[in-house]
């Protein structure tokens, strides 16, 4: 791979409280080689008209956004069950029935044109939590990791990096119940059969790494959890898991254990550093400090927690107690990361109702270096040398965009403001249209495809 120069308007660079200009940006074979400011004090320092051969990206410039939590077949539900009544439960019955129809090849054609949409957003990285493993009735596939391989295919072709987080799955209920219908077609039997069918996949490509999850306290018996645990320690793998994303998961759990879902991930050592807790809408206050201690970090995911009416997470405190946050689209009710980040302040304010909770570039880190650690990348998610060279840039000329300043572009831009992604060193969207795909065609054919 040739080297590559890129002359940024405005570029989000790591430690700064906002966007620096005219920022001379290097790459060579995927990592950038340099990072050099050519403005001091407001006057060139360099000659800037003389840097022909660089590309200019005018607008805002920030390292590659992350999206910790995607589940990406739920993309085919947009604008199906937002009207209707109910609850988290009932749409959770409408998600089921739709997983009918895919199989590898529908799956792949799926995720190919999620992901791709994923990357005209400026998402450079997904952490595909991904549980729907086996044919139906629970059958496996002639290759039991056939729709394992489809996600990390979709993610190659869709020019992004993938952690397919494999994801154990074995009961319907607290106490245990055994999964029936279309959740059959979720489950390994026990941890131990999860765990040989996960180590057999090895993903094709630098782009994938496989990492591990626990659907929630709910879908693995409190037994079963430390094999899981073990298993992505050994491999030094990313451990994600649903965590109290619905008051009614708590209850159920008090019930049976007699603790918190909190409490019992922490006894059977399923926190940690490389531990990332998905929702964590309702954690009680010895909760935050179990989750604090273990340094075990929480994706947030406010614009599916908002669609499914499951409440508002405590952002601030678990800021403050130092949890790292990161944020994910989770049912794709939107693919925005900028949405997700201000939600994670302007949520905090309807609560509160008080402003200024968290300065802009915490949520800059929350949606791109802290995701990217979430999900194993920690060489990711900043404009530094030696990092990957992902870099998004945000037009700052557009209707909802001109005259917003550089530092707000968090509190103003949209998906569809993205005009430049690259991932590794290479250019996946220009002028805000995807190379190899042509996303809205294959989302519709996709999508047409698997609804019945
Ligand atoms: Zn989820």
């Amino acid at each position: 791979m040739t080297a590559t120069r890129w002359l940024a308007e405005y570029a989000w660079l790591p430690e700064h409280a906002e966007p620096i200009a005219d920022v001379l940006i290097e790459a060579e074979d995927g990592r950038f080689t340099a990072v050099t400011p050519l403005t001091r004090g407001g006057a060139p320092t360099a000659g800037v008209e003389v840097l022909t051969d660089a590309v200019r990206l005018p607008g805002l410039t920030l390292p590659g956004l992350a999206n910790a939590h995607s589940h990406a077949f739920h993309r085919a539900l947009r604008g199906r069950t937002q009207g209707g009544r109910g609850d988290f439960w009932t749409w959770r019955d409408q998600m089921y029935a739709l997983t009918v129809r895919l199989d590898p090849d529908s799956y792949l054609a799926l995720a190919r044109a999620t992901f791709a949409e994923m990357a005209l957003a400026g998402i450079t990285g997904v952490g595909e939590f991904h549980y729907l493993h086996h044919g139906p009735g629970g059958t496996p596939y002639d290759d039991p990791n056939a729709m394992s391989a489809a996600l990390v295919e979709a993610a190659a072709q869709a020019g992004i990096r993938i952690t397919l987080l494999d994801t154990c799955y074995l009961t319907a209920s607290v106490d245990g119940r055994p999964l029936t219908g279309l959740q059959l077609r979720f489950g390994d039997g026990d941890a131990v059969r999860w765990g040989e069918r996960a180590a057999a996949f090895t993903p094709a490509g630098g782009h994938a790494k496989v990492g591990a999850a626990v659907h929630s306290v709910r879908a693995v018996p409190a037994e079963q959890l430390d094999t899981v645990a073990r298993w992505a320690r050994e491999r030094d793998a990313p451990l994600h898991v649903h965590l109290s994303e619905q008051p009614a998961e708590n209850d159920a759990c008090r019930a049976v254990h007699g603790s918190t879902p909190t409490r019992l991930l922490a006894d059977r050592e399923v926190l940690g550093p490389a531990t990332t807790a998905v929702h964590a809408t309702h954690p009680t206050s010895a909760d935050l400090g179990l989750l604090a201690e273990s340094r075990t970090g929480v994706c947030l995911c406010p614009t599916t927690e908002r669609d499914l009416a499951d409440g508002i997470g405590p952002a601030r405190r678990m800021a403050d107690v130092g949890i790292p946050l990161s944020l994910g689209s989770d049912s794709h009710a939107v693919i925005d990361l900028f949405e997700e980040a201000r939600a994670v302040e302007l949520d905090e304010r309807l609560r509160t109702r008080r402003r200024g909770h968290f300065v802009a570039a915490d949520l800059v880190t929350a949606a791109t270096a802290a995701g990217h650690a979430a999900l194993g990348w920690t060489d990711a998610g900043r404009i530094a040398v030696g990092a990957r060279a992902d870099l998004v840039t945000v037009r700052l000329d557009s209707v909802r965009t001109a005259g917003v300043p550089a530092v707000g572009a968090f509190f103003a831009a949209t998906a569809a403001d993205v005009t430049t992604v690259v991932v590794d060193g290479r250019t996946i969207v220009a002028d805000g249209r995807h190379r190899s795909v042509d996303v809205p065609t294959e989302l519709g054919r996709a999508i047409a495809e698997v609804i019945s």
